[in-house]
């Protein structure tokens, strides 16, 4: 399952460690927008960046149901 970002608590700060540790280049700042971006494409699905985001606005679904869950927390 895919990573969501919670734009609402993500601070987007330039060094975002969630952004260094990803190595596949999925997560990444983009310098137009200001904001964390995420490329599902090259996610590999490793959950590692969760670990890294210091307000939990990153976070990875382990399962089909969890990501269902963490999509409609975030509709509100
Ligand atoms: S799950 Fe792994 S590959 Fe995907 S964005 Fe997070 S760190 Fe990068």
């Amino acid at each position: 399952m895919p990573v969501i970002v919670d734009y609402d608590i993500c601070d987007s700060v330039e060094g975002c460690p969630a952004v260094m540790i990803c190595d596949a280049g999925a997560l990444y700042y983009d310098n137009s927008s200001g904001r964390v971006q995420y490329d599902r494409d090259r996610c590999r699905d490793c959950g590692t960046c969760a670990n890294y985001c210091a307000p939990a606005a990153v976070m990875h679904a382990a399962t089909e149901e969890e990501w269902q869950e963490l999509k409609q927390m975030l509709r509100g």
